[in-house]
This record gives C-alpha cells, structure tokens and sequence, in this order.
C-alpha cells in the first residue's frame, strides 16, 4: 500500500514537471524585471507566488540646468533597475509626468493638475495591489508630487492590503550627499548631476553651465515664486553647484543605490515580522 501511494506521487510529480515543461512555463527566473517586456503568461507564473515587491518610478519632465528635463524620470528608473534583482522585484512602467506648475513655464515642461495627478497615480497603484504584490515601493524622483503621494497612500494601503513606501531618493541620501561632496546637494546640483551623469554622461552638458543658473532655495516661507527664477535651485546657499566629476558621480551612484536598497529591505522585513497584511 505504501509502495503503491510512493510511485503514484512520483508519478504525479513528473507529469507536472513535464507539462509546464511542454507548455515552455517552468522557469527560475524571471526573462527580465521589467513589466513593460513582460507577457501576461509569465507575469502569471511569477506574480505574488514568486515575487511579491514591485517597484514603481514616478517623476517629472522639468528643466534641470545643463542635465536632463526628464532627469526626475531617468533617476528612479535606473535605480529601479539597478535595485530589482537584490529586491526580487518587478518594475512597473515609470509615470513619466508629475505636479510641476511653477516650472511649467521652461520649454519643454510639462506639469499635471493635482486634481488630474492624484486619482491617476492612485489607480495606478491600487491596479498593481490588484494583481497580487504585496509591498509596493515608489522611487519618487520629484518634490512636487511627495504630498500628493503621501495623502493617496495611506488609504490605498488600508483598502487593498497591501504594504507600500514611497522613497524621495534626494532627501533620503543627504547624508551620502555631504559624505561624497563635502557639502549639501540642489535641485539640478552636484548629488542630482552626478547620479545622471554615472549612467549618461553623454546628456550632461557642463559647457553649456554658467553658475549663475544656480540659485538658493527659499528659507522657510521667506519668498515664493512663480515661475521659479532658477533651474538649479540650491539648498543651502553657496553649497551644491554641479562637479562634473565622473569619478565622483560614478561613486556616489553606487552609494544612493545601495542606501535606496537597504531601506527598501530594511522596511519589508518589519512589515514581515509584524505579519501585517499576511
Ligand atoms: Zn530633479
């Protein structure tokens, strides 16, 4: 009796591994991260089983100096891609556009209402809860939509049961900023200038820089603009103008991507060990 139940489970076993070999689904990894390059089949195959994290790339298309317009785009979804594998993570096609009105006036900006902005990027995450990940992170590469992120998620969160964190990379790697620069980064500055430049120094344009592009932030509500009269704004005033410095760049991509990953892993983990939304 035994014997008998012991070949009629290796039976069962190998007609399963040979149908999901027939059928070209046995896989042990993923083709690539990217959802965009996905088929629906093997996203099927590995989402939630297999992978439970997605992360999603949001930012802006804004003048930044003498680097990219879409640098708030370009930053997130390289990290994303550099990020994904240690994370077991897929990557959900980057929200290109974000909240930027007082710098809608540069050529080539484009900013979205809140109104317009919220409920979109809401659905867009409650579409990816939908389908089963179970920690949603979005890299935000742009300060204008960190409120409007922060007053969707919350109630997304509670609604789907899902675990999401949102990183604005910039301010969670100030630190990494001074270590690597000796001093505080900009928008458009040194720290957003060299994270571009590590992976696209062919679009970084230090002949074209004068450093009266550059200007301080407003302290506090001391003054506010619109249009903003700087595409390089400081955050500290005589601190953070653009280095140009590959070298410099090249490291201080690897230390803001490590960072991003390790608070990534260190969140899961908590929300892991506390069973929430298990
Ligand atoms: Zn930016």
């Amino acid at each position: 009796m035994m014997f008998n139940r012991r070949i009629y489970s290796m039976l069962v076993a190998t007609v399963i591994v040979f149908s999901s070999l027939l059928w070209g689904q046995h896989q042990d990894a993923p083709t690539t991260r990217q959802m965009n390059l996905m088929t629906w089949k093997e996203f099927q195959n590995f989402v939630p089983e297999q992978i439970e994290t997605v992360l999603l790339p949001v930012g802006s298309i804004e003048p930044h100096g003498v680097i990219p317009n879409g640098t708030d785009n370009l930053a997130p979804e390289r990290m994303a891609q550099e990020i994904a594998h240690r994370l077991n993570a897929l990557i959900a096609p980057t929200l290109n556009y974000g909240v930027t009105p007082a710098m809608a006036a540069y050529p080539g900006a484009v900013s979205i209402s809140s109104e317009s902005y919220r409920p979109f990027v809401e659905d867009i995450v409650r579409g990816l809860a939908s389908h089963g990940f179970k920690n949603i992170i979005v890299l935000n590469g742009h300060g204008g939509n960190t409120g409007h992120l922060q007053a969707i998620v919350p109630d997304v969160s509670t609604d789907c049961r899902v675990r999401i964190l949102v990183v604005n990379w910039w301010s969670l790697t100030s630190e990494i900023t001074l270590d690597v620069f000796g001093e505080d980064g900009g928008h458009a500055g040194n720290n957003e200038t060299a994270y571009i430049q590590a992976f696209l120094p062919e679009h970084i344009h230090p002949e074209w820089y004068d450093k009266d592009m550059a200007m301080p932030n407003a302290k506090g509500s001391s003054w506010y603009a619109a249009p903003v009269p700087a595409s390089i704004g400081l955050y500290e005033a005589g601190q953070g103008y653009p280095t140009f410095d590959q070298k410099q760049a090249d490291t201080y991509f690897k230390k803001v991507n490590a960072r991003a990953a390790k608070l990534i892993e260190d969140v899961i983990h908590r929300w892991d060990r506390a069973k929430l939304y298990r």
